[in-house]
């Protein structure tokens, strides 16, 4: 039987939305993960997973259950620029407790997630069934509307949240301002196998003036290539037919060129990122907040997106909990979502900046520019303490804070 009111309702079955309701159930709240989709096979979708992230799914208790289903363990980065080597990076190298970054199909990851959080009778996930309003009373939001194969339905809550992803419904219902802010490129994402020269261990990225592709190994032994275009540029990529994608991956990965040829024959075989980040400037109002993408929506650069939605979740759930024990917890849920932002969103505006800062390196064509974004490499790549520092930001800024406290 469907609950009709819970303590917390939580929009979107998601990375964040599956991670706080485990997080919210082993705390003993009564929740519910409304999930618009019948299954969690998101093909494209998060699977690279930093190794502060690799951290929170082994605090959540789901780790060594997803490595059990299958995973990729990454050891080492390497960037290309015109066919040299610029920058050679071994996670080993990384002196903490999780230094490898985990490549992981979403359906692993969501499906252990909701697996786990089912064993709990205070946890409900509500499939096929769509958030189409938000009940409101008193200024306050109470609950949702679900659309599902029933008919429709009401669920009452005391806090909403809102992971319900990049294009967040519930963000628009809820009347908070936002803006998408659109990057200089767009991504052409596409599977192929990995050719025999690949070993399954290596983030490759290859830059070719301002063309650059990433090129990452994918479970069990396929590689996902995101090839970068000018921004709305697919329209033009389209018109010129397949053989102009074809050449393009030509340039920057050779090892493909068959592969890609046997494999991508349109561009039904590929699927487009628009790339944009959402800034949010209050992510809660009373009775409803957001978190993960719905919220801060980033690039998918250094594969940041599951990392934080993942660390939302973590780090929202006991505040929620000790919320809901308060007499009073219409105020304490408002003060807890206030809080919440005021903790992450400093954490979420530093990838961001990492992004766009590294996205802006990627779009240099002069000589000049290709000549400073080497020089940047090269300088990271002699130096041990750049290294650990650039790169710790991106990948262990979670371990890294731990560690120093
Ligand atoms: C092509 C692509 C590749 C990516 N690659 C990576 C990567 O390698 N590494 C990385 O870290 N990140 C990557 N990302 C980003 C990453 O997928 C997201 O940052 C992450 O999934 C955010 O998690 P979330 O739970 O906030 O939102 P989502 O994962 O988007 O989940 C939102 C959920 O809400 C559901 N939903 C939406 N609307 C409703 C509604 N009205 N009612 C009910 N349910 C609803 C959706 O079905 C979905 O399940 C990629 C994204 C894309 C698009």
């Amino acid at each position: 039987m469907s609950p009709t009111a819970v303590d917390v309702c939580v929009v979107g079955g998601g990375p964040a939305g599956l991670a706080l309701g485990l997080e919210l159930a082993r705390q003993g709240v009564e929740v519910a993960v409304v999930e618009q989709s019948g299954h969690f096979n998101r093909s494209f979708r998060g699977e690279s997973v930093s190794p502060d992230a690799v951290l929170v799914l082994d605090r959540l208790g789901v780790l060594d259950k997803i490595k059990a289903e299958g995973a990729l363990t990454t050891t080492r980065m390497e960037i290309t620029e015109d066919g040299r080597t610029v920058l050679d990076t071994a996670f080993a190298d990384f002196e903490y407790e999780h230094r490898f970054p985990l490549e992981l199909p979403q359906p692993t990851l969501l499906g252990v997630m909701d697996n786990v959080a089912s064993g709990f009778d205070n946890f409900s996930m509500l499939r096929k069934s769509t958030v189409v309003g938000l009940l409101e009373a008193d200024g306050a939001v109470t609950g949702v509307r679900i659309k599902d194969p029933g008919g429709e339905r009401e669920l009452a809550a005391k806090i909403v949240i809102g992971a319900d992803g990049r294009y967040s419904k519930v963000l628009e219902m809820s009347g908070l301002a936002h803006e998408r802010v659109p990057l200089d490129r767009d991504v052409v994402w596409l599977k192929l196998p990995l050719p025999p020269e690949w070993d399954t261990e290596t983030y490759r990225v290859r830059i070719k003036g301002d063309r650059h592709g990433l090129f990452i190994p994918t479970y069990p032994d396929m590689v996902r290539v995101g090839f970068n275009i000018p921004k709305g540029g697919l329209r033009e990529l389209r018109k010129q037919g397949i053989g102009a994608l074809h050449e393009k991956i030509d340039e920057l990965a050779p090892e493909l060129s068959t592969l890609v040829r046997e494999k991508v024959t349109g561009y039904s075989d590929t699927s487009m990122l628009d790339i944009f980040t959402s800034v949010v400037p209050r992510w809660s109002r009373d009775g409803l907040l957001v978190i993960g993408d719905a919220a801060h929506t980033l690039s998918p650069v250094l594969g940041q997106g599951v990392n934080h939605a993942l660390i939302d979740a973590v780090t929202l759930a006991p505040m929620l909990t000790a919320a809901l024990e308060e007499a009073d917890h219409r105020t304490a849920l408002a003060a807890a979502a206030v809080e919440f932002q005021r903790i992450r969103e400093p954490e979420v505006k530093r990838s961001r900046g990492l992004q766009l800062r590294q996205e802006r390196m990627f779009t240099f064509g002069s000589r000049a520019g290709v000549f400073l974004r080497s020089s940047l490499y090269r300088a990271m790549n002699r130096s041990a303490f750049l290294k650990q520092r650039v790169l710790a930001d991106a990948y262990f800024r979670l371990q890294k804070r731990e560690k120093a406290a």
